[in-house]
């Protein structure tokens, strides 16, 4: 497998732990949008692509994420700890949309990505630097506190 383009939006400024958004076009046909670069306590990461889990309120049968604590709907008071824990005991509150098969896959896509971003955030020291254009972020995962720049 070949990572034939890579693109990175850097995101600046941040208080949170996301440093930036790429998306990676695979041996020249397939692109997987919405990979996330993400300032852990080892260093960076890249996160896959990911959906929110949501369940149905009890009340109205309307649909929320699991960490909803009211329904978006009628407002009703959603119990705590719905869906399942994972194996380290966290609750299960996302499912990836596409991911690497392996850990070797996964290490390959993770440096690959990591690479553009270091290059990426070298060019944006720049004179006269402009950012790749991204018209499609995942703004659902902005909405929940983080800022564009
Ligand atoms: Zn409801």
């Amino acid at each position: 497998m070949n990572l034939t383009e890579i693109r990175v939006k850097l995101l600046k400024n941040q208080r949170d732990k996301l440093r930036g958004f790429a998306s990676i076009t695979i041996d020249q046909c397939l692109v997987v949008r919405d990979l996330k670069i993400i300032e852990g306590s080892n260093g960076l990461f890249v996160a896959m692509p990911s959906r929110k889990l949501c369940d149905r309120c009890p009340a109205c049968a309307g649909k929320n994420p699991l960490r909803a604590r009211h329904c978006g709907d009628c407002g009703a008071r959603l119990s705590d700890g719905r869906g399942e824990m994972d194996e380290r005991g966290r609750p299960h509150l996302y499912a990836d949309i596409a991911h690497p098969i392996n850990q070797e896959a996964r290490d390959f896509v993770q440096g690959r990505v990591l690479d553009a971003y270091r290059g990426e955030f070298e060019r944006s020291k720049q004179v006269g630097y402009v950012a790749q254009s991204f018209d499609d972020l995942d703004y659902d995962y902005l909405e929940e506190g983080a800022e564009l720049p």
